[in-house]
């Protein structure tokens, strides 16, 4: 409305909502804020050992202190990890540069967004290297090393296995905050959570499997968790905090780690700009749910002739599985829609769908959808 003041309250805005904000000329520079010091990137590609030798030396050291230190270790839950063995890359779809994802069933990489499938043992793009599916060490393992490397010394698991109730949770931090337990391994549940103490070092594990988030917001994604992380740890001199990760020069990883938002900010909104993401665009993602794998087979099809008649300006990314394709007896397939106006998808959708009659089967949601 006339007169009124967005104000960007966020140090972390979306790229979107800062472009818009941009645009709008509402837009308050504070500029990059106070840079983040003390935080090394360690270029640590391989699973183990699970702790680099750098954040191990600061943990003995730290621990000597009395002090207390927070480790981060991503775990996906969903789907095995895909990289290349040798230089550790994600494999991405040519087309949409979307990490690419494993389906066992298939032993194929698959795009889903549009659809892309490539064999699972294709070459690296980037080293030449095979790519490897692996489920990757977890918590657990990390956990493991901690206690093996520091005997004596006590070590809790912040994760949906231990800490799944507000109980376990309230109990695990309790502990931590007495100080009973000095090293603390969790993953993004414990990012999440509120009221965990700051303490004066804290370890990212493999920042990298943010990255490989087959959504074309995982840079945006991992820039946020990084930063939430290293939030974690305490002001003042001696803070420390490790990053160890394949990938030490990615924008995403080396902005947060520098604390620097602007930075990252000029290289993502590049990045959707080349690649005709939002803001650059309007996406909108189009799921067909059904029993019968065969009826919605030719659903799809029907679906994708009456998308791609619907009219210029509309670009049409599938059907594709997506990542979880089958739930409770339920089959999904998926439509990504992208257009420079949300009108375009909007009339593309009742138009086709009027003529599908299907409606209760189909869902959709607008982007940023997750
Ligand atoms: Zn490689
Ligand atoms: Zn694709």
């Amino acid at each position: 409305a006339e007169g009124a003041v967005a104000v960007l309250a966020s140090s972390r805005p979306t790229v979107e909502a800062y472009a818009e904000a941009a645009r709008r000329g509402r837009l308050v520079d504070l500029g990059s804020g106070t840079p983040r010091t003390g935080v090394t990137l360690v270029d640590h590609a391989r699973d183990t050992p699970a702790v680099s030798r750098e954040l191990e030396a600061r943990l003995r050291a730290n621990l000597a202190r009395g002090e207390a230190a927070v480790l981060f270790l991503n775990r996906r839950g969903y789907a095995a990890q895909v990289e290349c063995g040798g230089c550790g890359a994600v494999p991405r779809c040519p087309r949409c540069d979307i990490a690419l994802v494993y389906h066992k069933a298939e032993d194929r990489l698959v795009c889903h967004y549009c659809g892309y499938a490539v064999a699972a043992d294709k070459a690296c793009d980037g080293c030449g290297g095979r790519i490897v599916v692996r489920r990757g060490a977890g918590t657990q393992a990390v956990e493991e090393e901690l206690k093996r490397l520091f005997p004596g010394v006590r070590v809790a698991r912040f994760d949906s296995d231990t800490a799944g109730t507000p109980a376990e949770r309230e109990a695990l931090l309790a502990d931590f905050a007495k100080g009973d337990v000095p090293l603390l391994v969790g993953t993004q549940l414990l990012v999440h959570q509120p009221g965990v103490p700051r303490v004066p070092l804290v370890g990212v594990l493999k920042p990298e499997a943010l990255l490989g988030l087959s959504d074309y917001r995982a840079a945006q994604k991992a820039f946020e968790s990084v930063s939430a992380m290293l939030d974690l740890r305490r002001d003042g001199p001696g803070a420390e905090a490790v990053v160890q990760t394949a990938a030490p020069a990615h924008f995403a990883v080396a902005a947060a780690a520098a604390g620097d938002y602007r930075a990252f900010y000029e290289k993502e909104i590049e990045s959707r700009r080349m690649l005709g993401y939002p803001p650059f665009a309007e996406l909108a993602e189009v799921t067909i749910l059904g029993r019968d794998v065969r009826s919605l087979g030719a659903k799809s099809r029907e679906l994708l002739v009456l998308f791609k008649a619907a009219g210029t300006g509309l670009e049409v990314l599938g059907p594709a599985f997506p990542p979880v394709a089958r739930v409770k007896g339920l089959t999904r397939v998926q439509f990504v829609l992208k257009a420079p106006e949300r009108e375009t998808i909007d009339r593309a959708l009742r138009e086709s769908l009027a003529k599908l009659r299907l409606k209760k089967t189909v869902s959709f949601s607008y982007s940023p959808f997750s």
